[in-house]
């Protein structure tokens, strides 16, 4: 029965987004590019369609973009390839799906979602991934497809520095920004699913894979509690095993969305030991079984939107 009322978030990434470095152009360009993508997703979710295929679908749109650090637009590795990593998660069944470090997927979590629905596996690797994405009868795209001018200047201005970075811009402050994509939605028939999907850190080598293709790190959803979808310095999203970590506040100690959020993000995430002197940062989005929704984040912004059915679509980049 569809009883249910629908919900929608999704996020560009968290970090580092000042007003004071936005033109009025560029925020349209952001704020224009999320509505795009959530009324995607809003536009399955009202005829009744499945939480898995609206964030798949609102996702798709966010890596087709080259403003995102996913898909097209996805960050440079160390060698000047791209490696991009994607999951999805969806919360009846507990299924999942995802790769890591492919190259010639043009919308990696696509082939994230293949991997739940057509195969016995929840993770695929690199090469092995991009062999079954062959078997499956889908595209492959020459690496030129992602890149973007913006991402070759990062790369240049870091590439000899030993440093990795996790964002979007050549400036030392802009570092702090990040791009990775997510979607969570809870659909008609009461059922949630998160989407991640990343280029992960511009300058990242040695096969380098962060928390967006981990199941119970960077994505999780499940019926009995919530669905995430995180963004952040993918090593500490790791360690904190933040999505799931918000998921078992719920269940367990009984906590509010709201208040599993908060403590995650501003409670123990900066309190993991620092990697290079810096400390864990970022954010997450997160819908509840009751259609709830709660984004937040420590960063100084991060790039979002969202929408519940019958209200307004929300879009935010800064704090407020
Ligand atoms: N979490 C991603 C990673 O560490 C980066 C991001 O969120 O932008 O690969």
């Amino acid at each position: 029965m569809n009883n249910h009322l629908f919900s929608i978030a999704i996020h560009g990434g968290a970090g580092t987004i000042l007003k004071s470095e936005m033109t009025p152009k560029k925020e349209k360009n952001y704020r224009d590019a999320l509505q795009e993508a959530i009324f995607a997703g809003i536009a399955i979710l009202k005829n009744g369609g499945s939480a898995e295929n609206a964030v798949v679908t609102a996702v798709t749109v966010l890596e087709n973009c080259d403003l995102f650090n996913a898909g097209k637009g996805s960050v440079f590795t160390h060698e000047g390839t791209h490696e991009m990593d994607a999951s999805l998660m969806e919360g009846l069944t507990l299924r999942a799906g995802a790769v890591a470090g492919v190259k010639h997927i043009r919308n990696p979590i696509i082939l994230a979602q293949s991997v739940m629905n057509l195969s016995p596996h929840v993770l695929l690797l690199g090469e092995g991934a991009e062999r079954f994405a062959e078997s499956i009868g889908m595209e492959k795209v020459p690496q030129e497809y992602f890149s973007t001018e913006l991402r070759k200047k990062q790369l240049e201005a870091i590439r000899n520095s030993g440093k990795v970075a996790l964002d979007h811009s050549v400036s030392e402050e802009i570092h702090k920004k990040r791009g990775t994509v997510g979607a969570v939605a809870r659909d008609k028939a009461g059922n949630l699913a998160a989407a991640t999907s990343t280029g992960g850190m511009t300058n990242k080598r040695f096969g380098r894979v962060g928390d967006t293709p981990l199941i119970g790190a960077g994505t999780y959803a499940s019926n009995q509690s919530c669905a995430v979808s995180a963004t952040g310095w993918g090593e500490f999203f790791i360690r904190g095993v933040v999505a799931y970590d918000v998921a078992a506040l719920i269940l367990y100690n009984k906590f509010s969305l709201q208040e599993a959020v908060r403590h995650v993000i501003h409670d123990k995430l900066g309190k993991l030991s620092p990697i290079e002197g810096e400390y864990g940062d970022g954010g997450l989005i997160s819908v509840d079984n009751q259609g709830n929704i709660v984004m937040d984040f420590n960063t100084p912004g991060m790039y979002r939107a969202s929408c519940k059915e019958g209200e307004p679509v929300f879009t935010g980049l800064y704090e407020y």
